[in-house]
């Protein structure tokens, strides 16, 4: 018996022992195509030698410096280069160890920008009823994921939530996408006044939903909406990229594509790209500003806060989507993978949806594609195609999820920057086939 709590405490994970490329290896001797980059984590595939050579140089100078006492010139360069890709005003940046510290520490800052101008009676954010924004007790609380969210109910903070933008599910047949949009938009607006502005810190998104919908895009002019609505009523722009961003959907930041620069930005997964733990909090310099010349300190920390070679790896990351120009390949590869799931799912009686940005990509299954209406929860479609791919030596990343009483099958494909467009067909292929192998099972 293992003595780690594995995810499932009934079945114990096949052993991973290789990892190189797009691929990984276990002790039995199958071979994965790692499709989903873990959870969209591998950005740059396994194994790369450049990331591999920053962390050992780093190891070998300083492996590890408390930031009580140091700062150090990795972490600086590291802060450096994420500012100089930021959107607009953002420049500032606290580095975590991960999506949910990120996500914490996103939302403290915002309270302390709050309590440091008087205004201690700033007690809320609003979220989306769609949305992950990690599992310790303070984003779990503006997450929106029901069943991850019941056993921890009452040690929650209360969270308003508005719906998701969420295309496929909620406009109505006779809605216009700037009709649905807007009425999001006052929804949004409407949760604002009923909690009271004076109350609200801030509102939180994903800009590209993630692990509750698998890569929903927003509509066009939505979250330029949501700036508004933020800066009408004085509250805060918090943006959840812990999944969507770092190139993942062929700009650096997803929000990029929406034109709208966050007051805050959480990201994680593809900083450290799976090479180191690492996430990090961007911030508009107005909010640092305040509590520099308020108390002077951001009330936070961790142990493990600017690790050197966290910073190391997440810094050759980005200089190994510089110098091989990855952006630009994440946005010609994810459309050929578009247009692949197009040939393989598009006339599919089960799939209703397929969408995303960049190589973000998920389909979604429906038992009826008219009526959109998903197959039963105990079917467990979702967890049917995991087994089923992981039998055909693929990795993806199917979810269930339950909005607003309706659950769906999503599956996230979410693979390395460089994969080739063979690599993309061969896995759109065994992505097809456990699709099927999973509905023939009842
Ligand atoms: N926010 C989003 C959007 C995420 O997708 C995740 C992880 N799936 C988190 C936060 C939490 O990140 P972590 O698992 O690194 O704590």
């Amino acid at each position: 018996m293992s003595h780690i709590i594995h995810r499932s405490l009934r079945q114990v994970p096949p052993v991973a022992v290789s990892a190189k490329g797009i691929f990984i290896r276990d002790s039995e001797g199958n071979t994965y195509i790692d499709a989903s980059g873990g959870a969209a984590v591998s950005s740059l595939g396994h194994g790369h030698p450049d990331v591999l050579a920053a962390m050992h140089r780093q190891i070998d100078h300083c492996a590890y410096a408390h930031t009580s006492f140091f700062t150090t010139e990795v972490a600086e360069a590291l802060a450096d280069k994420l500012v100089s890709k930021a959107p607009q005003g953002i420049s500032q940046v606290y580095f975590v160890s991960g999506g949910s510290e990120a996500m914490e520490t996103a939302l403290k800052l915002a309270r302390q920008y709050f309590v440091e101008a008087g205004e201690e009676q700033r007690t809320m954010f609003i979220s989306r009823r769609q949305s992950y924004h990690g599992n310790t007790l303070g984003a779990l609380a503006v997450g929106g994921n029901e069943w991850r969210r019941k056993p921890f109910a009452p040690l929650l903070m209360e969270v308003p939530r508005v719906s998701p933008c969420y295309e496929y599910r909620g406009r109505g047949e006779d809605q216009t996408v700037e009709e649905y949009t807007q009425a999001l938009l006052d929804e949004l607006e409407d949760a604002i006044v009923r909690t009271g502005p004076e109350k609200v810190i801030g509102f939180c998104a994903e800009p590209v939903v993630g692990a509750t919908g698998g890569a929903i895009p927003p509509t066009p002019g939505y979250f330029r909406g949501v700036r508004k609505l933020c800066d009408q009523y004085g509250i805060l722009f918090i943006a959840d990229e812990v999944m969507c961003g770092m190139g993942r959907t062929g700009t650096m930041f997803a929000i990029e594509q929406d034109e709208v620069a966050p007051d805050l930005i959480a990201v994680a997964k593809g900083l450290g790209a799976g090479y180191q733990p690492i996430g990090a909090v961007l911030a508009q310099g107005a909010i640092v500003e305040r509590l520099r010349h308020g108390s002077g300190s951001f009330l936070h920390g961790h142990t493990y806060i600017g690790h050197p070679v966290a910073c190391a790896a997440a810094l050759a990351v980005q200089q190994v989507i510089e110098r091989d120009n990855l952006l630009a390949q994440v946005a010609r590869r994810g459309s050929s993978l578009r247009r692949m799931l197009g040939e393989a799912f598009g006339n599919h009686p089960h799939v209703g949806d397929i969408r995303g940005r960049g190589l973000f990509m998920a389909i979604e299954l429906v038992h009826d594609r008219p009526t959109r209406n998903p197959f039963p929860a105990s079917r467990k479609l979702h967890a049917k195609i995991k087994a089923e791919a992981m039998m055909r030596s693929l990795m993806v990343y199917p979810m269930g999820g339950t909005i607003d009483g309706q659950r769906g099958d999503h599956v996230l494909i979410a693979p390395p920057f460089i994969a080739s467009t063979g690599d993309l067909a061969e896995i759109v292929g065994r992505l097809a086939e456990s699709v099927e192998a999973a509905l023939r099972l009842k």
